[in-house]
């Protein structure tokens, strides 16, 4: 029979790799304790409404991207393709407005979009997400953006920077939109000079047109109007408070018109971070804020803010910086045991020392005494316990100590206490 293989696009972590994603997970917790942001668990499926109408109809990852399908009731569900629609979701129906304003969330899980699987793209990708729901105020989008920073160089990665832009609002975007349409109608190549999608973007959608990477498409948008140039009074100044937060908090900074990002919901602040050296940097993240997201799933209007980050993306950056998360714990105990009798022994002493909170491990196959320590040694246990016929026979332990090869005899009833003894001492020197 053939052998059954994972689906393209999905991605075991596993050992090593595992510890990194674990890592990075545990410094996102700690941020998001000292932050004040609360973890949410959310499901892993949607109605296909939430993200259709949440995200926009008009965008490639509901178009194109979505894992849509009929269930047995005939319902239609989407796994979900990001989770900022989910937390949105929940904050209106557990009616969290009546909880303190603002609400901070935070969790991870994995996420799903139909892409062309590439070096750190998957199908089932996993992120980070914290969102900040129920405020309008520009410190907000500051806390964010400092918010995720604060995660990276926890996890130690160097050479951070913000690009940052403003969408705009409904009131100014559409100027915006028609601002565009006519530099691009009116340049030499006019429409012919965009790639295909792009030309169908052009009535729908023309913002994403700036953020398309065919070459065509951006020697043809290099000198297009600014967005920042369109902006209406409230949007001006909501980007002017926050590109002076960011300076206050000593946050490098640059402009880019380019930066639209691919989700409709995004008013008003729109960034990306990227880490490591120019030219080989790297978008760890990207966010913005979200005003009009609950009114377009049902709701009344909750000004919001938050970021998303993927997990693989991070661990590449750790990797490609060098970044060391310390060593594999080791087994700090190992038991060798000389006999079938020996074993049964050995498993209580294993119980017991696990039991007392120590990690510990012993071999089950009945090996010889001797490979049995050399497995212990390579191993890189601190102690190991002897078990063989005469500590049978005396009712005791042999423990010896790695690092010197010293060997002493306990009754077998102290030996987990002269145990703890023994890595306290150690843990001293
Ligand atoms: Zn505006
Ligand atoms: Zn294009």
């Amino acid at each position: 029979m053939e052998m059954i293989k994972a689906p393209r696009g999905t991605k075991d972590v596993l050992g090593d790799e595992s510890r990194k994603w674990a890592h990075v997970i545990g410094v996102c917790r700690e941020v998001a304790e000292d932050f004040g942001y609360k973890e949410a668990m959310l499901p892993i499926f949607e109605h296909t409404e939430l993200f259709s109408r949440g995200i926009g109809d008009a965008t490639d990852v509901v178009e194109k991207e979505m894992y849509t399908f009929t269930d047995r009731g005939g319902r239609s569900v989407t796994l979900r393709p990001e989770m900022t629609a989910s937390v949105m979701r929940s904050y209106l129906e557990r009616d969290m407005s009546r909880l303190p304003q603002p609400v901070k969330v935070w969790g991870y899980g994995p996420m799903f979009r139909y892409e062309r699987p590439q070096k750190g793209r998957y199908r089932q990708f996993w992120q980070v997400d914290f969102e900040i729901l129920g405020s309008p105020s520009p410190l907000r989008d500051i806390e964010v953006i400092d918010t995720s920073m604060e995660i990276y160089r926890r996890l130690g990665i160097n050479n951070l920077s913000v690009l940052i832009n403003s969408v705009g609002c409904p009131k100014c975007r559409p100027a915006y939109r028609d601002a565009l349409r006519g530099f691009i109608s009116g340049s030499a190549s006019g429409l012919g000079g965009l790639c295909e999608t792009c030309r169908e973007r052009f009535e729908r959608n023309p913002l994403r047109i700036l953020d398309c990477k065919n070459p065509e498409c951006k020697t043809l948008t290099d000198s297009s109007p600014s967005m920042i140039d369109s902006l209406c009074g409230e949007c001006r100044e909501h980007f002017g408070a926050v590109t002076r937060g960011l300076a206050a908090i000593g946050a490098s900074v640059s402009v880019d018109n380019r930066l639209v990002r691919g989700l409709d919901y995004y008013t008003k602040t729109a960034y990306e971070i990227l880490a490591g050296e120019l030219g080989s940097q790297n978008a760890v993240c990207g966010g913005g804020r979200y005003d009009n997201l609950a009114e377009s799933i049902g709701g009344p209007r909750v000004p919001s803010v938050g970021f998303a980050s993927g997990i693989e993306r991070i661990v590449i950056t750790l990797e490609g910086q060098g970044v060391n998360i310390g060593e594999e714990p080791k087994p700090r105990v190992l038991i060798v045991n000389a006999s079938e009798e020996a074993l049964i022994s050995s498993v209580s002493l294993l119980h017991e020392l696990r039991g007392a909170g120590l990690s510990a491990d012993m071999d089950c196959a009945g090996r010889s005494l001797k490979v049995q320590m050399k497995r212990a040694s390579s191993a890189g246990a601190r102690f190991v316990c002897v078990i063989g016929e005469d500590e049978l026979a005396s009712g005791t332990v042999g423990i010896k100590d790695m690092s010197d090869g010293e060997q002493r005899t306990v009754s077998r009833n102290d030996a987990v206490s002269a145990l703890q003894t023994c890595l306290l001492d150690w843990g001293k020197r």
